[in-house]
């Protein structure tokens, strides 16, 4: 909500020009787009979930057959 610069007034933020004074109004900030860091085409925190899952799926395996071991 841009604020008049010359009287204060609170203006819309579509207004490019104050409705009470007519004073050209500062323009709002334009936010910049997020961008998702992307490697080979997939965004970061998919890499970094897909490398969780198989360590993840890799240790349990060991466990297993570390447990399946133990038992004889
Ligand atoms: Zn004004």
């Amino acid at each position: 909500m841009p604020n008049c610069t010359n009287c204060g007034t609170w203006n819309p933020d579509d207004k490019q020009v104050c409705w009470r004074c007519q004073t050209e109004l500062p323009k709002p900030p334009v936010k910049k787009k997020r961008e998702t860091r992307r490697f080979a085409g997939l965004p970061l925190y998919l890499w970094i979930a897909l490398v969780f899952f198989f360590i993840m799926l890799f240790s349990s395996r060991c466990f297993v057959t570390e447990l399946s071991r133990w038992a004889g």
